[in-house]
């Protein structure tokens, strides 16, 4: 392989790379080969002591900078993530297996966005007055101090940014630990934001699995974590953070409704599921999962959706035509053929796909169950893979019910031609993050994130700027001070 993918070391501490190879080793395997192409080390407990001291001892300073001098650097690193977009899209790739065709197209990309948005606001964050009569009250917004950021494996690039831009923009400093998977595209991210002028111990990142980001939590120099992964590890890091009434945001799973009512345009809701499927070998946490399809339009849906969905590139995810790769880990794939197998038994009806394929790598067809019954394991569970659960409906009343009828809340999305109706039913679905007539749009200017068991605090837009600081409320009395004694 000519691309260089072993890092110049595990972790990139204080500015610096840093190396300790006595911690546990994580090979990195590449999910189009299964071969390993990196080897990088957990975080053992001093490393991560040199990491929290770091960035504990550097956000005071960052703090007192002015916003615009923040946003400044925040600014410089997007442009240098844009420069660089097909070097660290090459990289995202190597580490995800994504193709190619989507990672020049979203990852440092959206990466830098957040960067150029939030460098865009730190010169603006206030705090307000209120004058009280002779009296008054001003607020200051604060930074939380050392904050913890924990990355799931789908969106290496992204998910560092996305948690990064914000806390930095507000003045604190950042501890990131990407997925043991995925744990090479944070540490570009880390080198340049200190090319782009960050000062030393500002943005750090340390490798590890679970253990390690456990020890992040639990450490009383961290004053918020903000956790992208799974129900169950949100539940643990969301009661650790509790136990010393840490600020979190829980960006987590999902098993989100997609509903397509007869008089959709066809075309448009059948490229809508598809990408709320199959994008990213349907490793996205917002995916609509659950493909509520009325009635009248079910046969016609199914057919369109096998038609394109055969026109799948499969393959080499370097190759540009390559638009379906394969799944993160041989672990993972396992997990999504167990499901499907789970489907089979249940008795939905397999359209199509089902199988692994032929060849190297842990790839996976694109596959589609219709007559799907909500007490189906594959319409409960989050499957995070690209498996499709098509379910029949009559009537509006009855797709909002049955929406709803989850324990999570990521997204959900509506196809139809009455706009009144589009309104009317996504008021009342029950998710964070929703769409119209399309799905999967993250912009960085919306609020991203999920409400029920899919989350807690929202990410992007002006909304993640409350979950970076908090106001110091001050009263001012001009006269003098009347006691009652
Ligand atoms: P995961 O929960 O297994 O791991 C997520 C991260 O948490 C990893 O870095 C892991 O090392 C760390 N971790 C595990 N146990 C921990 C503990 N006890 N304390 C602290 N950290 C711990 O999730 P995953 O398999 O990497 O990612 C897939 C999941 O992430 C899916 O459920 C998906 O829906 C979700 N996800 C959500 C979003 C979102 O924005 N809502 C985005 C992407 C993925």
């Amino acid at each position: 392989m000519s691309y260089d993918t072993q890092p110049k070391a595990s972790h990139f501490i204080d500015g610096a790379y840093v190396e300790d190879t006595s911690g546990t080793p994580i090979p990195v395997i590449y999910p189009a080969t299964g071969k390993q192409i990196a080897l990088v080390h957990a975080a053992t407990p001093a490393i991560i002591d040199q990491a929290l001291a770091a960035a504990h001892r550097a956000q005071k300073q960052w703090a007192a900078m002015s916003g615009t001098e923040r946003g400044r650097i925040l600014r410089r690193a997007a442009d240098i993530m844009r420069e660089r977009n097909h070097d660290l899209s090459v990289l995202e790739t190597h580490d995800t297996g994504k193709p190619y065709q989507e990672t020049i197209a979203v990852d440092a990309t959206s990466g830098a966005d957040a960067f150029e948005y939030f460098g865009g606001l730190a010169g603006s964050l206030t705090g307000e007055h209120i004058q009280l009569g002779e009296n008054w009250v001003y607020t200051r917004r604060e930074p939380l101090g050392v904050c913890v950021g924990i990355g799931a494996w789908n969106y290496p690039t992204q998910i560092a940014c996305w948690k990064g831009a914000p806390a930095l923009a507000c003045g604190n400093s950042m501890v990131f630990k990407p997925s043991e998977m995925t744990p090479l595209c944070a540490l570009k991210v880390a080198e340049i934001l200190y090319e782009a002028g960050l000062p030393a111990g500002i943005y750090n990142v340390v490798q590890g699995l679970g253990e390690v980001g456990a020890s992040l939590v639990t450490d009383p120099r961290v004053a918020k974590v903000s956790l992208t992964g799974s129900v169950p590890t949100g539940k643990k890091v969301y009661a650790a953070a509790a136990a010393q009434m840490k600020h979190v945001t829980m960006e987590l799973g999902g098993k989100s409704p997609l509903v397509i009512f007869d008089d959709a345009d066809l075309e448009n809701a059948v490229g809508g599921a598809i990408l709320g499927n199959f994008y990213s070998s349907g490793q996205v946490c917002s995916n609509g999962t659950r493909v509520f399809v009325q009635r009248g339009i079910k046969e016609a849906f199914l057919k369109r959706l096998t038609e394109r969905l055969s026109t799948a590139v499969i393959g080499d995810p370097l190759d540009e035509a390559t638009n379906f790769g394969p799944m993160v880990s041989e672990k993972q794939m396992n997990i999504v053929l167990d499901y499907i197998k789970k489907g089979e038994k249940e008795g939905a009806r397999l359209v199509t796909g089902g199988k692994r394929l032929d060849r190297d790598g842990f790839y996976l067809q694109p596959t589609v169950f219709a007559d799907v019954t909500d007490d189906m394991i594959i319409a409960r569970e989050e499957i995070f893979g690209p498996v499709m659960a098509v379910l029949d409906f009559d009537t509006e009343e009855e797709a909002i019910t049955r929406a709803n009828a989850t324990e999570f809340g990521l997204s959900a999305g509506v196809f139809t031609r009455d706009l009144s109706r589009a309104h009317r039913v996504i008021a009342q679905l029950e998710a964070g993050s929703c769409f119209i007539n399309s799905y999967n749009d993250a912009p960085v200017e919306a609020p991203f994130g999920g409400t029920k068991m899919s989350g807690v605090g929202r990410e992007n837009s002006k909304a993640a700027i409350n979950h970076y600081s908090e106001l110091k409320s001050v009263f001012v009395r001009m006269g003098d001070v009347e006691a009652p004694f």
